[in-house]
């Protein structure tokens, strides 16, 4: 358990990121299996809708065809026993049945075939049928009957046949019984095929359509024979095969109807759902992946800001402790009067001065930079020289350079160089700290460049030491607040990192920059450029940028 609370403490925001990402992925993994699932099922679907469709309409040939047959062909038994068989024309009148070529009943007798006659709707009587395909196909139909009543066989639960042996001359057939269930004859109706194909099948179509495809996605129907020739087509322009097909039922059985979605097969629209949901689940993963991402930097940010903060607290009491311990102990020197000559209360005296500088510049440091913070920095703006800001800056660390042995070089302080609208003070403390920075990291180096000098419209003004340098990666971040290179020899040393933040505010205030190079173990050059405004040292300066400001001085 201390374990886990000692991994919670080092480890915050690797533990966060894991308990974010660890359920995101399984969410991503979860949804990519339940998306592949549903695409199965959508083709599933797909595909059951065009099978629902054609049993629909297969159902609605069988329900336009048995029933009116029923009626058509349920002609009196008393007919065939009566041998009257011409009176069926009355029957077959009072129920006109629609895709009927020819209706006939036929009468078995012992001698010879029987009797067949044909119904002729124009004169409305039964006639005997002539030597026709129809009449073959009729007689050939009616042979099991034919046999069935010679043989005497009972027939218990007559009921329609269908015999389709001839494409041409498909029949429904009606067998009559006698009361105790002998086969007297047959009635009978020959199918008109064409009429199926150009009103009924299209009638069934239409009528099932809606029920199954929305308006303007309706399907392509087609009708192929029993050699495989397409019948007909909802859409003979349309050639594609279909996507489910099924024999027809009742009549017309060696047939089958087969349909295909007008646009897409259920596969296409399956994949292309698919498509949808996987690009919209990728996009909305990496949304949530990018705002992890943000949200981890932001808080690795605060993170290190907040440790960066409270060495600085540490830093900045340090950096307190040193002068003011100096103070003191020559304050106690004087006190206990060790200081016997006029000489030696002057040394002690400079020394109590010095420290007592370096105490203020610390303290101006830090009010500066919590007025940049708090953004009520203000700057003043005055006919300023660069090089009277630099050489108060060399003042303020004199004594510091001549008791630490510093050589300091200067060149071009001297150079007659326009005045600029500036902060002369601010320039004069950013100056202090790249020249207190120069003697803090110069490490076994005593020499210090200092230089002013006109480029182009910039006034550059820069310090070169040769001390530590600093690391390429680390060149662009020591310029963040309480940022400090943390190898090396920079432990030695001891500082609040606030120094170059106030550095770059005051230079970018001006509207020019701070810059660095540096090696590490050769040295460094920092430089503020600062930019001469166009109508020369009198003209306006730029607007600071960030969140200081300038007043007129
Ligand atoms: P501080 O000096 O108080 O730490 P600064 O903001 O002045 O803070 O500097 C930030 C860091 O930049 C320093 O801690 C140091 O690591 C590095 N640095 C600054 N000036 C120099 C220099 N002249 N030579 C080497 N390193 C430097």
């Amino acid at each position: 358990m201390s374990r886990l609370a000692a991994l919670v403490k080092s480890r915050p925001l690797a533990l966060g990121f894991a308990a974010v990402a660890v359920p995101l992925l399984l969410v991503l993994g979860l949804q990519l299996w339940w998306l592949v699932r549903l695409h199965r099922t959508s083709i599933a679907a797909g595909r059951a809708v065009l099978t629902g469709f054609l049993d629909a309409v297969a159902t609605e040939v069988v329900y336009s065809y048995g029933p009116a047959a029923e009626r058509a062909l349920d002609v009196p038994a008393s007919l065939f026993a009566q041998d009257r068989l011409e009176k069926a024309a009355a029957h077959f009148r009072k129920r006109d049945v629609e895709g009927v070529k020819t209706l006939f009943v036929a009468r078995f007798s012992s001698e010879g075939w029987g009797t067949l006659l044909l119904y002729d709707p124009e004169s409305d009587t039964m006639r005997p049928a002539g030597a026709s395909d129809e009449t073959r196909a009729i007689t050939v139909g009616c042979a099991p009957w034919k046999l069935m009543h010679e043989r005497a066989i009972q027939l218990d639960s007559p009921r329609l046949f269908v015999e389709e042996r001839e494409s041409a001359n498909r029949i429904i057939l009606n067998p009559i019984t006698d009361a105790s269930a002998r086969i007297l004859g047959v009635a009978g109706m020959v199918l008109d095929e064409r009429w199926f194909v150009a009103r009924l099948l299209p009638g069934a179509i239409v009528a099932q359509m809606p029920k199954f495809f929305s308006e303007g996605k309706e399907a392509v129907v087609t009708l192929r024979d029993g050699t495989g020739a397409i019948r007909f087509s909802t859409d003979p322009a349309d050639d594609r095969p279909a996507e489910v097909t099924r024999p027809l039922e009742f009549v017309f059985t060696d047939m089958r109807i087969g349909v295909r979605n007008r646009d897409l097969s259920p596969e296409q629209l399956a994949r292309l759902s698919l498509g949808f949901n996987l690009t919209l689940t990728l996009a909305a993963a990496a949304l949530l992946a990018g705002g992890l991402a943000f949200l981890l930097r932001t808080a690795a940010r605060e993170v290190r800001l907040s440790e960066m903060k409270s060495d600085f607290v540490s830093n900045v009491s340090h950096e307190l402790r040193t002068p003011l311990a100096s103070i003191r102990t020559f304050g106690e020197l004087l006190r206990h009067g060790r200081a016997t000559t006029p000489e030696k209360v002057r040394e002690y005296g400079a020394y109590i001065e010095t420290e007592g500088r370096r105490l203020t510049q610390i303290v101006e440091n830090l009010l500066d930079f919590a007025r940049i913070e708090s953004g009520r920095k203000v700057y003043r703006s005055a006919p300023t020289s660069v090089a009277a800001a630099m050489r108060t800056a060399l003042g303020t660390l004199e004594s510091r350079l001549r008791d630490g042995g510093f050589e300091v070089e200067t060149r071009g302080l001297d150079e007659p160089l326009p005045e600029i609208p500036a902060d002369e003070d601010a320039l004069a403390l950013a100056f202090h700290n790249l020249l207190d920075n120069a003697v803090k990291y110069s490490g076994d180096s005593r020499w210090i460049g200092v230089g002013i000098e006109r480029r182009g419209s910039e006034i550059v003004a820069s310090v070169r030491d040769r001390g530590i340098g600093i690391p390429r990666d680390e060149q662009a971040r020591i310029f963040d607040r309480f940022h400090r290179v943390g190898t090396g020899l920079v432990h030695d040393v001891r500082g609040a990192g606030l120094g170059l933040a106030i550095v770059r505010h005051v230079a970018e205030a001006h509207g020019g920059r701070a810059t660095v190079e540096s090696a590490p173990g050769e040295g460094s050059v920092f430089a503020i450029r600062l930019p001469i405004p166009p109508g020369g040292e009198s003209g306006p300066g730029r607007e600071p940028s960030g969140e200081a400001r300038r007043e007129r001085g």
